[in-house]
């Protein structure tokens, strides 16, 4: 390794932002990028979103629903570190987005309501994160407004999380009476995020923090301030890697309190870029030679210009412009010349980048989601999941001269995760598959303003999909031959068992017991 490369991998904070909608991630994101530099006023993130929904009509659909489709990364330095933070769609239809961003992330950013504590879409995409053991810092916001006790949220996400909380800053006052964060540890605070460098205090009781506080509340507050100080679990840095401890910062994204504690707090514990598990071996992010891997397709980045944008993440090395790297799905070489790196406002090209770095490469279609970049390496990075669908459609296509086109335009569209693509064994019509029915809006509006396709979606006798396997030779042979009209293959050409319902797949996995059924799918 080089020390440019290590110094490089040192530095990174690849991370995203997991919460309930609501809960504050808009706000928080802006207050990140602001303070970061990567924006003059905040405010941009949501005028960006909605430049972006205006764009082109099919994103109408993003619009009306108040929702962000649109997946992105956007990269600020703070202090030491750069930080690239990976943003994911809000609504949960596009879940699997998430999913697959969240493969490309070295920790997270937990947001929670201080009145409404853990809701349900926090609680599933912690689960996601616990599963690939993401460690995660936690944000209770809105501390400026009528909130729980700081004690009772803590108490709640151990209880619903199965997770140790360590509070490393605890709120002065909240409420209308919210004046500020200290720091348990260091005995510092903050009167608001304009303290750029924190005030050294002598304890709570210092009349800095202590005079913030209002007359009638001071005694009960600074009680329970020495309380967290005293009782609670402190900050353990090899649990929280692992996982089973989150740090918490209190504070008020839209007031600007405690986010300069959280960004700070993200570079000095936040993981650096994690070594990353392939088929053959694990590669650490600081070996010389470039690996990466496809976590994303976005379209329609430029409306100017058809073109679509693989997100990569780099995984070790240097990926610099205009080298050849190896894709290793098909063995050929695939020219990097026009990387891009993202900012809240714009996209420049990127001379080179480094393990933790999401960079943009331009293509029409040869890299797909799941894919996997190297020097040379015959490697192949696994994890990008792929999710057995709930929703199962046939499409129907008024014209039918226009079948072959269908065909085509269905394929980019499962390329870039907006669909997943079934065709069956009987050369019966083709069958789409989401997790969410807006993805189905999604591709009929696309397909129709992309590529002039109006169809519409006939329901299909199934509505389970399942990956088949077997250990045993010739067992999934004799599977399909014994199931021909319920057969279909994926876009790997990967077999799957289509059932009507729950029951015919127990039915049948009853009676076949040497073949695996599995509702998560690798990519690759
Ligand atoms: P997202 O859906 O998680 O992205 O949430 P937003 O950032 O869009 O915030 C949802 C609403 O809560 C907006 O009206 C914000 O202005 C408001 N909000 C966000 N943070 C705070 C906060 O710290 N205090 C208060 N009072 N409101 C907030």
């Amino acid at each position: 390794m080089t020390d440019k490369i290590s110094d490089a991998v040192a530095r990174r904070r690849t991370f995203a932002i997991i919460s309930h909608p609501d809960a504050g991630k808009t706000t928080l994101t802006e207050k990140l990028l602001l303070f970061g530099g990567a924006i003059q006023l905040a405010g941009e993130v949501k005028a960006k979103k909605n430049r972006v929904q205006t764009r082109s009509d099919w994103m109408n659909i993003e619009r009306e629903r108040g929702i962000s489709v649109v997946t992105s990364v956007m990269t600020f330095e703070y202090g030491d570190h750069v930080f690239n933070l990976l943003d994911t769609p809000g609504h949960e239809d596009f879940a699997d987005d998430t999913y697959r961003t969240l493969t490309a992330v070295d920790s997270a950013i937990m947001v929670i309501d201080a009145a409404k504590g853990i809701e349900p879409r926090t609680l599933k995409l912690f689960e996601v994160c616990r599963l690939r053991d993401i460690p995660i810092v936690t944000f209770v916001n809105k501390l400026d407004r009528e909130s729980r006790d700081p004690f009772e949220i803590l108490d709640e996400i151990e209880q619903k999380l199965a997770l140790d909380t360590a509070p490393v800053t605890w709120p002065i006052g909240r409420g209308k009476s919210f004046a500020g964060t200290y720091h348990l540890a260091n005995s510092t605070m903050r009167r608001s995020d304009d303290d750029v460098e924190p005030i050294a205090v002598d304890g709570p009781e210092d009349a800095r923090v202590a005079g913030l506080l209002p007359e009638n509340e001071r005694e009960a507050l600074l009680e329970e301030m020495m309380l967290a100080s005293e009782a609670c679990r402190p900050f353990d840095m090899q649990a929280f890697r692992e996982g089973h401890l989150t740090p918490v910062y209190f504070g008020s994204a839209l007031r600007n309190f405690g986010v300069r504690d959280l960004i700070e707090a993200l570079g000095a514990i936040g993981p650096a870029p994690r070594a990353q598990d392939a088929d053959s071996r694990r590669v650490e992010a600081t070996e010389d030679k470039m690996t990466s891997f496809v976590f994303k397709i976005q379209a329609n980045m430029d409306p100017n210009h058809r073109d679509r944008i693989a997100f990569v993440r780099v995984c070790s090395g240097r990926l610099k412009r205009g080298m050849k790297a190896k894709l290793v799905r098909t063995g050929k070489p695939i020219s990097l010349s026009a990387p891009q790196f993202f900012f809240a406002k714009n996209r420049i090209t990127a001379d080179e980048a480094f393990a933790g770095d999401v960079v943009g490469i331009p293509n029409h279609g040869t890299l797909r989601i799941g894919d996997t970049l190297t020097e040379g390496e015959e490697l192949l990075f696994r994890g990008v999941p792929n999710f057995a669908p709930e929703i199962l459609r046939r499409v129907r296509l008024g014209d039918a001269m226009k079948a072959k086109k269908l065909r085509e335009a269905l394929q980019q569209m499962a390329e870039e995760g907006v669909v997943q693509l079934f065709l069956p064994e009987d050369g019966s019509p083709a069958i789409v598959g989401v997790v969410g029915a807006l993805q189905l809006d999604v591709l009929k509006e696309r397909l129709k303003i992309e590529y002039a396709l109006p169809v519409d979606f006939e329901m299909a006798r199934f509505s389970v999909c399942r990956w088949i396997a077997s250990e045993e030779k010739g067992e999934v042979d004799r599977f399909i031959a014994a199931h021909r009209g319920d057969i279909a293959r994926d876009l790997d050409d990967d077999p799957v068992f289509l059932a009507p319902h729950e029951f015919g797949l127990n039915y049948e996995a009853d009676r076949w017991k040497a073949v695996t059924f599995t509702a998560v799918k690798d990519y690759q």
